[in-house]
């Protein structure tokens, strides 16, 4: 049912709602309790022959107020907190019906004014959900009749009036509820949208346009998290970069659209090479990718761009303008470094710088080659 915000969408409006609405409702309850206690200056006020009862109903009902409260701070039961707030409410009701029971006829209406205040409180300031807000307030209303019809001697008009302006206030509680819920529930799905739009463009503008994979901007924001975070039991990592033998030659023979087809056949294929969790690639620009490897050291990290390298053989890819082979070849530039001992500052450009020459080196070498080295 609408009203009660129940469907699947909901739930997890739901569940933010009372994460972030606990600390407000706790100082409400807080400040509700306090004045609760505050009132005992009534009991003093209006009549001494009950003084002490009263006091000692309001003591009492003080005391289990602040139980409800403290347990809306144990760690497993805070979920709850809707339900212990709802049970202050409740309580708060019964007590002043308590004292209603003790006071004379006389004083008895002065008391059932204190409902509305404890009705109202539990509508309206603790951000109690529509469902416990609904039923604390009428099981007040619910007790106070219970009460005022079978056991005082009130008279019905006095029942019957009273009994109205508390069904009133529940009514005028629910609407008020309803609506700051409603508010609430528009502005969380609002938020919602704009966070998945945010997550989209972040997504695109880190995507590059013709392979799919992570472009320069998503690799330097990766990267940089890598120190950032000093992700547990990483050691060593290898940057690799990765050039195509003789692409513009390729691009010549077999034109432009084909050569994009091959990059993006070269991006999935680096892709599937690297197990999850254990590294990430991009676009390092042209013809060339950049691929980062966890706790890969020297040796590991040769043995996998081998591999990468036969899997490339194993595509066959013609490549009829290669003077290295007749099928479409990588070179690699690699450097293998202690990320605990490398700072976060100059690693970018050093290790990129070092891993740029090794590849350089592999070209002037004769290509399909891999070039590495090592940095402390
Ligand atoms: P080397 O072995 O020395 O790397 O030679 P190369 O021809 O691969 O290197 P060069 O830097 O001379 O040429 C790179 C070529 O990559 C030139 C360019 O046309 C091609 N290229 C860069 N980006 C794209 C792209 O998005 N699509 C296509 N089809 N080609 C691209
Ligand atoms: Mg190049
Ligand atoms: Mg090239």
């Amino acid at each position: 049912m609408e009203w009660f915000f129940n469907k699947p969408q909901h739930a997890a409006f739901k569940q933010q709602f009372i994460e972030e609405q606990l600390g407000y409702a706790r100082s409400m309850g807080v400040f509700a309790t306090c004045y609760y206690f505050v009132f005992s200056f009534l009991d003093f006020y209006l009549t001494s022959e009950t003084t002490w009862q009263l006091l000692k109903v309001r003591f009492i009902v003080t005391l289990v107020l602040l139980s409800f409260l403290l347990l809306t701070f144990h760690e497993k039961l805070k979920h709850l907190w809707q339900v212990f707030i709802g049970l202050l409410v409740f309580t708060a009701g019964l007590g002043v019906i308590l004292m209603a029971v003790y006071v004379p006829d006389t004083y008895k209406p002065i008391y059932a004014q204190g409902l509305l205040l404890v009705i109202f409180y539990g509508y309206t300031m603790n951000k109690l959900l529509l469902k416990p807000a609904i039923l604390a307030g009428c099981s007040i209303t619910l007790a106070y009749f219970i009460y005022a019809y079978f056991f005082s001697n009130l008279a019905t008009e006095f029942i019957v009036t009273s009994l109205f302006f508390q069904i009133s206030t529940n009514a005028f509680g629910v609407f008020a509820v309803y609506f700051m819920q409603k508010t609430a529930f528009q502005a969380y799905r609002k938020n919602e949208r704009l966070k998945n739009h945010n997550k989209t463009l972040l997504k695109q503008s880190e995507t590059d346009g013709l392979t799919g994979i992570g472009n320069r901007r998503f690799f330097n924001n990766r990267f940089q998290r890598l120190f950032n975070e000093r992700i547990r039991g990483l050691d060593y990592v290898s940057l690799l970069l990765c050039d195509i033998d003789f692409f513009k030659n390729y691009n010549d023979a077999y034109g432009h659209l084909k050569g994009d087809d091959t990059l993006i056949k070269v991006a999935e294929l680096l892709a599937e090479q690297i197990p999850d969790n254990e590294g990430f690639l991009a676009r390092f620009g042209g013809e060339e990718f950049i691929l980062v490897l966890f706790n890969y050291d020297y040796d590991k990290t040769r043995d996998f761009i081998r591999g990468v390298q036969q899997k490339i053989a194993a595509e066959n890819i013609q490549h009829a303008d290669s003077s290295v082979a007749d099928v479409l070849t990588l070179s690699f530039g690699y450097v293998t470094f202690d990320v605990n001992n490398t700072s976060p500052s100059q690693a970018y450009k050093q290790l990129t710088k070092r891993a740029d020459r090794c590849l350089y080196q592999a070209k002037k070498q004769g290509r399909n080659q891999i070039i590495g080295t090592t940095f402390n």
